[in-house]
């Protein structure tokens, strides 16, 4: 849902932490909303901070 007759439209947001624009993946597709990173090197970088502070 949400993208009926209109292919040429990809949503795109920034990488949480990079800042690089991430365009639409279709396998994002059923989880855009909570995609934040570009990469997995990225979310591993935001996991690892995260996880220091936390301690
Ligand atoms: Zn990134």
């Amino acid at each position: 849902m949400g993208f009926k007759g209109n292919k040429q439209f990809l949503p795109s947001k920034p990488c949480a932490v990079c800042g690089r624009t991430m365009t639409w993946r279709k396998s994002w597709s059923k989880n855009w909303d909570s995609v934040l990173y570009c990469s997995d090197k990225c979310r591993a970088k935001k996991t690892c901070a995260k996880h220091h502070t936390s301690l």
